[in-house]
């Protein structure tokens, strides 16, 4: 076992402090430019798809399976072979699938707003309402935080344990709040935890019992098949089902898209929801498009053929992928395992890697990597309104950067770390 920080003296911490502040000058010195703050697919993983740019060409015929010129009006909530594909990647009936453009944070975007000036499946729109509500287990995306938000609805954070949101909590405010008309779930791969919901935890929100009748959970399974390895996988009990069996079917939207598995630019995205749920949303669409873009339906169904060539196509990733992992969480035991000054999972999926520092370092740590050239999420990021009650929480985006790029840049993470983790504890010596 490695001696802590906090069990050093401060003459041990000191002289630590010295020699890490000149390896970090030296870094400094090397005028890098690296960046670990998003979670975009690399070049090399884009690349993996182009043969998509082949499966359509000015001989194609165009026409998918319900007899349409894909060039053409028509069609309202996506072509039969997309649909298929998509349900089976989002394991459930086509019967429950539409099909939007190319983002699913857009379809969320538009089912917030939706409820917000038309209520949900009848119910009184909640612009109308004085107070509307979202849970938001935490550390959680940025990007759901951004449009609860911007519709000026109160998020009210949740934390994450290792099998989930605390469903205890959750539980009792879903059920004695009316105004809690959400939660935001990332439910495999979570970002930023690559968490995947256990069993009970999936049982537990089938059952829940809302105050509110137009509660629903916003189920983002953006990660459901992008795993890291072969031999071990997560799986996640499909919502939809469970919630039909429990007598609560139009508790649930589910959402996905392929933008990390084809291209995040120009994926084709869906929305997966009980019959009634669908019947409200188709008619709020009829008025909002007369379809979406058909073509890249179809290539993408042409592409990948079924979910069998998904999945085929997903280890592709994951060969990308795993080096850039390694490479990170190895970093992170090699230099501050043992250490007491952070904590972090090993997620067998997703696009990212959370970091727990010590309470009151996260801002100062990102600030610090930048000073060496290297951009990291901004910390608080992954926290309703960007603050983070610890300001603790930090995450890590390995997807981007080249596995030599990302060894350099987890190195001048590992430094910030323990600079201003033996700032804090000298200070409270
Ligand atoms: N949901 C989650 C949890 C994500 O991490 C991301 C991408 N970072 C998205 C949605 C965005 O999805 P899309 O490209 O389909 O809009």
């Amino acid at each position: 076992m490695a001696t802590t920080y906090e069990e050093l003296s401060k003459e041990e911490l000191l002289e630590i402090k010295s020699e890490l502040e000149a390896e970090f000058e030296k870094v400094k010195a090397q005028g890098l430019k690296l960046d670990m703050s998003r979670g975009k697919p690399s070049t090399e993983q884009l690349n993996l798809s182009m043969g998509m740019m082949d499966v359509l060409n000015s001989d194609s015929d165009l026409v998918c399976e319900e007899g349409v010129d894909c060039r053409n009006y028509g069609v309202l909530d996506g072509i039969r072979e997309a649909k298929q594909l998509l349900a089976d990647m989002m394991e459930v009936p086509k019967e429950n699938i539409v099909i939007f453009g190319n983002s699913s944070l857009n379809i969320m975007y538009d089912t917030i707003a939706r409820s917000m000036t038309h209520g949900v499946m009848g119910s009184t729109p909640w612009c109308k309402l004085d107070k509307v509500k979202f849970l938001c287990p935490v550390p959680g995306y940025d990007r759901h935080f951004s449009i609860t938000e911007y519709f000026g609805i109160e998020m009210i954070n949740v934390p994450m344990t290792p099998t989930g949101p605390d469903m205890d909590i959750v539980e009792k405010l879903v059920s004695s709040d009316p105004a809690i008309k959400g939660i935001w779930c990332v439910p495999k791969y979570s970002n930023p935890q690559g968490i995947t919901y256990s069993d009970e935890t999936v049982h537990r929100f089938a059952k829940l019992n809302p105050a509110a009748e137009d509660f629903r959970i916003f189920w983002d399974n953006a990660y459901g098949i992008h795993h890291l390895y072969e031999d071990k996988q997560d799986y996640l009990i499909e919502i939809l089902m469970e919630c039909k069996k429990e007598g609560h079917p139009d508790m649930v939207y589910k959402f996905s898209s392929t933008s990390k598995i084809s291209f995040p630019g120009s994926g084709i995205a869906a929305i997966a929801a009980s019959t009634e749920n669908l019947k409200a949303i188709r008619e709020q669409m009829k008025i909002q498009t007369i379809g979406h873009d058909k073509v890249n339906q179809l290539r993408h169904a042409r592409y990948f053929k079924d979910i069998h060539g998904m999945v085929q196509h997903m280890k592709k990733h994951a060969d990308i992928m795993r080096p850039k992992f390694d490479a990170v969480l190895e970093t992170l035991e090699r230099e501050i395992g043992g250490l007491g000054i952070g904590s972090w999972l090993a997620p067998r999926g997703g696009y990212f890697i959370s970091f727990d520092a010590l309470p009151g370092c996260a801002k100062k740590i990102v600030a610090k990597a930048k000073e060496a050239g290297l951009v990291m999420t901004d910390a608080g990021a992954t926290f309703p309104y960007g603050k983070d009650p610890q300001d603790s929480n930090i995450r890590i985006a390995p997807s981007y950067p080249t596995t030599e790029e990302l060894k350099v840049a987890t190195e001048i993470f590992v430094l910030s770390v323990k600079l201003v983790s033996i700032e804090k504890i000298l200070a409270s010596k």
